[in-house]
């Protein structure tokens, strides 16, 4: 694959430096066989500093939800016919399903596993997530953009 040009499929751009390599692993891109190119530290127009770019030469299936979740200030090109189809502008997502764990050990999702990992955002200014099950706060806070 030609880094600069794809016929078909997915470029995310403007990831913070140092979370491609997450979202890689969360997006489970490993699992594909079409070409896929992590660009790590690429000097940024937007932020000052070193972002990091995934392409994607397959238009393949992507949770939204976990890529607002984990970069929500990453933007999505989607290309069509070596065009921009559609732009993408990530927020985070209201519920996440089986992404972050519940740390309460008391909780029905410590105890049940069959259970699904669900998380609220409570505050959205602060990006603060809940157990929806205990209330307890995940331990992860997320910075809005
Ligand atoms: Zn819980």
């Amino acid at each position: 694959m030609i880094i600069d040009s794809i016929e078909n499929g997915i470029v995310i751009d403007h990831i913070c430096a140092g979370k491609g390599m997450e979202l890689y692993n969360v997006l489970n891109l490993e699992r594909l066989t079409c070409p896929v190119a992590l660009l790590k530290n690429v000097s940024s127009l937007r932020r000052s500093g070193k972002k990091d770019i995934i392409k994607i030469d397959e238009l393949i299936n992507i949770d939204w939800d976990i890529l607002g979740y984990i970069d929500p200030s990453c933007t999505v090109n989607i290309i069509k016919n070596g065009k921009v189809f559609e732009k993408k502008l990530l927020e985070l997502p209201e519920k996440i399903i089986n992404v972050i764990k519940c740390n309460n050990p008391r909780c029905i999702t410590s105890v049940e596993l069959s259970i699904p990992q669900v998380f609220k955002l409570t505050e959205k200014e602060s990006g603060v997530y809940r157990c929806a099950y205990c209330e307890t706060k995940a331990n992860t806070t997320k910075k809005q953009p």
